[in-house]
């Protein structure tokens, strides 16, 4: 290291910021000592952003977590965790500090986290903020399944579009994941399994995508996946990966037999696009996918499609 390069590592050291970095798998990286000592992490403790949270939450240390359900807690805030390029808010910790905390994230997902004592400043006016931030969350996120709504997949879709245009060629996929035969496990079960089922799929999908990619719930028993920086050939093969994984799940323990699927459209963004053409195409994907026997993943450059559908 160069002479700057040591005194800004000794900074990192000195400093009362926290300052810390996640790689794309949201596992920490790099921790200055403020840092740790707020999350109570020693010097060679890499864990994951989940581990830390839950780790603290059983000891009463770290960030307060005023929801009720931890788990549910965890499930929205990584559906919306490290999916915009910057964002900042307030967080409190249990040993009364108040902080200002930015997130920074690079398209390879790798994040950097700065937080600053805010404690004294505007105490009369924090609870109007952080009002505010949770009626973003809520505006945010699915009520069944605690992912992404449709308003915040439609964001992502805009990003990915907006990039493609500004690019001149694809910068990302969307995959449009529609359960098959849903109906049926309403009609036989009832709407209590159905929504267990939709849950389940939720928090199965949720841990296998990529930080920079987002899951949501777009419709009763439809999900988009946005994958930046991803081909058609790469997206299907990670939708191939979750069908896999959804096929060997048993939601359901009073009907151990019980099994379900999806079928998946997919498509590449492209510099003309708008979220309407762009959904449309993955639409027509899925559609054919469906027609072709379901529990498939189809892409819209797909020859059968471009020969038998379009
Ligand atoms: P396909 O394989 O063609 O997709 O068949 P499907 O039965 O999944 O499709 P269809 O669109 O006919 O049915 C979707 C069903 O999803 C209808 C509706 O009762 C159910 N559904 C939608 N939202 C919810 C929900 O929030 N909870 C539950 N339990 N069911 C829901
Ligand atoms: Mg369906
Ligand atoms: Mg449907």
């Amino acid at each position: 290291m160069d002479q700057i390069g040591l005194r800004l590592a000794a900074l990192h050291q000195h400093t009362p910021v926290l300052m810390a970095a996640y790689d794309g798998h949201d596992r920490l990286r790099y921790a200055n000592a403020a840092f740790r000592a707020a999350f109570f992490l020693s010097p060679a403790d890499a864990p994951t952003w989940a581990e830390i949270m839950r780790r603290n939450h059983g000891e009463k240390r770290g960030t307060v977590i005023r929801a009720t359900d931890f788990e549910a807690w965890l499930v929205s805030t990584q559906a919306r965790r490290g999916k915009t390029a910057f964002r900042a808010f307030e967080t409190d910790l249990h040993d009364g500090r108040w902080l200002w905390m930015t997130e920074t994230v690079q398209p390879d997902g790798w994040m950097l986290c700065i937080a600053s004592d805010i404690t004294t400043m505007r105490a009369d006016e924090r609870a109007v903020r952080q009002d505010r931030d949770f009626a973003i969350r809520a505006a945010q996120t699915d009520t069944l399944t605690g992912i992404a709504n449709r308003r915040f997949m439609t964001e992502r879709m805009e990003d990915v579009v907006r990039a493609s245009s500004v690019a001149g060629r694809s910068a990302g996929c969307i995959c449009v994941m529609d359960l098959d035969h849903f109906k049926v496990v309403n009609d036989r079960f009832g709407h209590m399994a159905g929504d267990a089922v939709l849950k389940d799929f939720a928090v199965r999908v949720l841990p296998m995508m990529r930080r920079g990619d987002s899951f949501g719930r777009v419709g009763g028993e439809e999900f988009v996946l946005v994958m930046p920086g991803t081909g058609p050939q790469e997206a299907a093969l990670v939708a191939e990966r979750m069908l896999a994984t959804i096929r060997h799940s048993r939601p359901l323990p009073e009907r151990p037999d019980f099994t379900y699927a999806f079928s998946a459209g997919i498509t590449a963004a492209l510099p003309d696009d708008t979220v309407i053409s762009l959904y449309a195409r993955a639409d027509r994907a899925l559609y054919a996918a469906k027609l072709h026997g379901r529990g498939r993943i189809f892409r819209d450059d797909d020859p059968v499609l471009l020969t038998q559908v379009g």
